[in-house]
């Protein structure tokens, strides 16, 4: 019984079982708003920096959480110790509720929150070896002064349109430039540039979610000597770069071999991507919240001292 479904206060096992209304604006209009954790080993990974987002994003759509932060982390570490799994994808859903039929939110008396764990492959092991041929979507990404891209919604509708084009174009992936035709991400992910021993990544601000995963590997990438730098970055850098990847929680480093039917250096992931690659796996083996009490099943394996690069507190 891998699957466990956790649906206001109750636990399920198949999908059939674990049901909302029609009536949900979540599904009606997307109004709501969601997370993807991982687990590794038997730990959550950047369990607290997920949680902190998802309420952070409630409290940008107004949304009340159905309730406090601490018991929302004891439910997410129930659900993922019923399914007996190791590792596993968790998505923790809130949606505005039951309304009527109008957009309206205070028709909604209460929040439906569901949380998902079960296996998860983004994409087959051949690309992670290989790596992704990604296009540029003619699809702006949103503004993020009309909609937030920090705000974790349920209205993925623009990254959608996206990834249908990448899709109808043959390829596995699309950037996503904002309307001054800066890079922000791909349409699930974070993406970085390598030159030379600097690792690049667009800034926050020109309209991308700050993935939990980027912050991971611009930790990583300083700890390595990396130069590591946001900048705002243009389809050049791309078409330059010695290595593109893409980061995210379900995705984990993806390599990207060619944007635009451009080869990327010489069409194979990089060595920097290996290098990231095996310290983010290193990381996922002690960074993370134990889902059984710690001394039980998971006793913590050795966590390296600090490194000089100010980490990212879990
Ligand atoms: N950008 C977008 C649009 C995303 O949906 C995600 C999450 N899949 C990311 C970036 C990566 O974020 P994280 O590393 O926190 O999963």
């Amino acid at each position: 019984m891998p699957l466990c479904i956790y649906l206001n206060g109750r636990y399920f096992s198949t999908r059939e079982e674990a049901q909302v209304t029609v009536f949900d604006h979540g599904l009606l209009y997307g109004d709501g708003v969601f997370e993807g954790i991982r687990a590794y080993h038997g730990r959550i990974f950047r369990c607290d920096d997920h949680l902190d987002r998802l309420y952070r994003s409630a409290r940008g759509i107004d949304l009340q959480m159905p309730m406090e932060r601490d018991e929302l982390r004891q439910i997410v570490l129930e659900t993922v110790r019923r399914t007996k799994l190791q590792e596993v994808y968790i998505r923790l859903v809130v949606s505005r509720g039951a309304g009527d039929l109008g957009i309206d939110p205070r028709k909604c008396a209460k929040p439906n929150l569901f949380i998902i764990a079960d296996k998860i492959a983004v994409y087959p092991a051949e690309k992670y070896e290989r790596g992704l041929r990604i296009i540029t979507a003619s699809t702006r990404r949103n503004r993020p002064d009309s909609l937030n891209s920090q705000i974790k919604s349920l209205n993925y509708l623009n990254n959608i349109l996206g990834l249908q084009e990448a899709i109808r174009q043959g390829a596995d992936e699309a950037l996503m430039l904002n309307d001054s035709g800066y890079i922000t991400e791909a349409t699930a992910d974070n993406v970085f540039v390598v030159r030379g021993e600097a690792l690049l990544t667009s800034p926050a601000y020109l309209g991308l979610l700050e993935g939990i995963t980027r912050g991971v590997v611009m930790d990583l990438g300083r700890r390595l000597g990396m130069k590591v730098e946001e900048r705002p970055l243009v389809l050049q850098d791309a078409y330059g770069a010695d290595e593109v990847f893409l980061t995210g929680t379900g995705a984990e480093l993806v390599p990207v071999i060619d944007v635009d039917g451009r080869r990327i250096a010489d069409g194979t992931p990089g060595p920097w991507y290996k290098r990231l690659l095996a310290e983010f796996r290193e990381r996922t083996k002690w960074d993370g919240v134990p889902v059984q009490p710690e001394g039980e099943a998971t006793a913590s394996p050795r966590r390296p001292a600090p490194g000089p690069a100010a980490g990212i507190v879990s």
